[in-house]
């Protein structure tokens, strides 16, 4: 069924007081749920919401809720706890008042950048052809970082009853972040960053070698195709498919990768005792085939929309519609951005509404309560009641 949704970080729900945001949401805007933020990478928010103070949150990031120790038990990794939280648990308070007002409630759970873990377990870090270590990235691979997820899957499942968890950073099989703060990052084109991103780390390594993959040799071959684009100034040219195609052992590798990950996110849908969703972004693997296979134990795909609106292959949306359009159990959301720019004005709220109802997608999902001032919360009020009407939901 069609619903809208709103995403919110904890601090956000909880400055206004939890109770009166969900009124305002759920009776005024009429969002059928709302997705809240459970973990994170660092981060840096500009709020937008009357008389929010601090003006500007930042956070290294972290778990964003108490755990419960008991999941975590199969791992190394222990929970590292934002601090802004303290000896409080407002997650706990949110899903109470959500199931106390029958509202849906979604948590958004990273699995890459998940703060200060690469850090605090430098073991668990993604790594490059060239064994640069991720100062951001863990690794889904490493067997650590598989129990820890699973354990926050668990944990939020049984401790918060959620209607679905929301895994981001699982649309690709692999990300090092290496160059993510580097002012050469484009330097070496789209296929230098897609190969710099493939990751050999020592659990990566190792289970291509258990597959009977030259970890080794793919990563000399990674490194000389980067290499000769560094040294020569040139960029990379082609896709990673066309350098694939053209590298049988890097193929191999990479292969060996893209069905382990599909293993891993099929282990984290079998502990989940709630609807699991894959957040596809702009930086998804653009593999349909792939892509199909890594969500089959997931209910839904939500995609991250350009606004305008793009019907171009290249976009998140189009992409992920025509994966989920191949299966009759797979429903694709869009997620959009519900700052100024759209949101400023009601008809171009309503106008960026009705392309997608129009696009047919299952649901669309705000981005995010925090940055949404009181014109925002206007223009989505009329963006909702237009998909009320057009997608006849209750
Ligand atoms: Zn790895």
């Amino acid at each position: 069924m069609f619903s809208v949704q709103i995403i919110a970080y904890p601090w956000d729900l909880e400055d206004e007081g939890i109770e009166h945001v969900l009124d305002v949401l759920q009776g005024e805007i009429g969002v059928q749920g709302i997705s809240v933020v459970a973990a994170s990478g660092p981060l840096c928010e500009l709020r937008a919401r009357p008389d929010a103070s601090p003006r500007i949150f930042r956070s290294r990031g972290g778990i964003f809720f108490q755990p419960d120790d008991s999941h975590y038990a199969n791992t190394r990794i222990k929970p590292i706890l934002s601090r802004w939280l303290k000896t409080r648990n407002p997650i706990a308070t949110i899903a109470a008042a959500c199931h106390k007002r029958d509202m849906k409630l979604r948590f958004i759970l990273p699995t890459r950048r998940i703060g200060r873990v690469a850090d605090r377990f430098p073991v668990t870090v993604a790594k490059s052809a060239f064994g640069d270590a991720s100062d951001l990235c863990i690794c889904p691979i490493n067997l650590d970082v598989e129990a820890f997820l699973q354990g926050l899957v668990t944990d939020l499942c049984q401790n918060y009853a959620p209607d679905s968890i929301e895994l981001y950073g699982m649309d690709r099989a692999f990300e090092t972040g290496v160059l993510a703060t580097s002012a050469d990052r484009y330097a070496l084109g789209p296929g230098g960053e897609a190969l710099y991103s493939v990751c050999f780390c020592e659990s990566c390594r190792q289970s291509a070698t258990r597959d009977g993959v030259d970890a080794e040799a793919a990563a000399r071959s990674a490194g000389a195709t980067l290499s000769r684009a560094i040294e020569s100034g040139r960029v990379v040219e082609g896709s990673l498919e066309d350098l694939l195609g053209a590298d049988r052992v890097l193929d191999a590798y990479v292969a060996t990768l893209r069905d382990r990950h599909i293993e891993v996110v099929g282990r984290l849908s079998d502990a989940a005792s709630c609807d699991l969703v894959l957040h596809v972004s702009a930086a998804a693997d653009r593999n349909a085939k792939w892509l199909s296979r890594v969500s089959s134990g997931c209910a839904r795909l939500n995609a991250e929309a350009d606004i305008p609106l793009s019907e171009s292959p290249d976009d998140a949306l189009t992409f992920a519609h025509d994966v989920a359009g191949r299966r009759d159990d797979l429903h694709c959301e869009a997620q959009i951005p519900a700052r100024e720019a759209t949101f400023g004005d009601p008809p171009l709220a309503v106008q960026a509404m009705k392309l997608l109802v129009d696009r047919g997608v299952g649901g669309v999902n705000l981005d995010h309560y925090g940055v949404m001032g009181q014109v925002e919360l206007a223009s989505a009020k009329q963006a909702v009641r237009y998909a009320r009407r057009a997608a006849n939901i209750g």
